[in-house]
């Protein structure tokens, strides 16, 4: 028996299903198109079957960075010529991918970590292979933005992924005013450089909501920290974590707006700005839908004639 009380043959058993799954797959010859395979973001381990096999098999193997995917495809012994593929060559390399497309090559894309296109290069890609008729198929895996979003407990009814937050105050905070009102989760890259400085923007626009910050996912420094923006930030500012991290802030809480409020504050605009503007204005500010504020300001209008 192992320590957690499974029979060793169980285990192997395990071993020996995964490996039959992969030899099963890899006796398939793998039809020309494009595969947009997900690949780990920390633990190699974290790779499906099918990934290995199209991996293993492709024509070419497409990498943003191909001397660190080299790890990776080290590690389980694959050997297909890889090329790269990322933002400063891609406008050049597409051509030849389509070319590749067109002989009826198999053509993988991987990025450095999790799933390509995701805050990484291949959109453009994926769209002119899409467009000029091949086969683009996606493997999906680890991404970032959802292993945090699985970490974070917060709700993930809905959630909007954000990307990366622009790098200056004045546009960043401009971003969090577009996503204020968003009814649901946001979940953001973000460098560690510029960690306590996000946080503290989203504490002061965003407010207090619950939210997380999950760091060095599958790595051996895996965190999750589950505070307010505001502990967040000072806890950023303290620390200065460092790896690679994901923010994750709830959605915001749902506050009550009064019809009084609504009618207290049309009033201060009406007549100093046209009504459709008034409108505009009053249900951005309050988060309120704009056909209750419509309602409201049509109500004052009349009392005022
Ligand atoms: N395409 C990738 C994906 O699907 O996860 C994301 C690529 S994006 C250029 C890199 C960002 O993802 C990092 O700056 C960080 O915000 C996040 N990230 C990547 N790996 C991570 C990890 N292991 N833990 C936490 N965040 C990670």
């Amino acid at each position: 028996m192992t320590q957690k009380g499974q029979p060793r043959e169980s285990q192997a058993g395990v071993a020996e299903r995964a490996a039959a799954a992969v030899r099963e797959l890899l006796v398939q010859p793998l039809p020309g198109g494009l595969y947009v395979v997900a690949t780990p973001i920390g633990n190699l381990a974290d790779i499906t079957l099918r990934a290995l096999a199209v991996l293993a098999q492709a024509d070419v193997i497409y990498c943003e960075d191909t001397r660190h995917s080299r790890i990776l495809l080290a590690h389980y012994a694959m050997a297909r010529p890889t090329r790269p593929y990322h933002e400063h060559n891609a406008a050049h390399e597409r051509p030849r991918v389509l070319a590749e497309l067109a002989a009826g090559k198999s053509v993988a894309l991987i990025s450095d970590a999790g799933t390509p296109l995701i805050c990484d290069p291949g959109y453009k890609l994926v769209r002119a292979a899409a467009a000029a008729g091949f086969p683009v198929t996606a493997l999906p895996g680890p991404s970032a933005a959802l292993a945090a979003l699985a970490s974070a407990g917060l709700a993930t009814d809905a959630f909007l992924f954000a990307g990366f937050l622009p790098p200056r105050r004045n546009a960043r905070q401009a971003r969090l005013q577009e996503l204020k009102a968003v009814p649901a989760s946001l979940v953001f890259f973000e460098a560690p450089s510029r960690l306590a400085d996000s946080l503290g923007d989203i504490a002061a626009v965003l407010g207090d909501r619950a939210a997380a910050v999950a760091r060095e996912l599958t790595k051996m420094h895996e965190e999750v920290r589950r505070a307010s923006p505001a502990e967040l930030a000072r806890w950023a500012g303290e620390v200065t974590p460092k790896g690679e991290m994901v923010i994750v802030v709830g959605p915001p809480l749902a506050v009550v707006v009064a019809d009084a409020q609504i009618a207290e504050r049309l009033a201060a605009l009406i007549g100093a700005i046209s009504l459709s503007d008034a409108v505009r204005t009053v249900a951005h500010e309050l988060g309120v839908p704009r056909k209750r504020v419509y309602d409201l300001a049509l109500g004052l209008q009349s009392q005022r004639e």
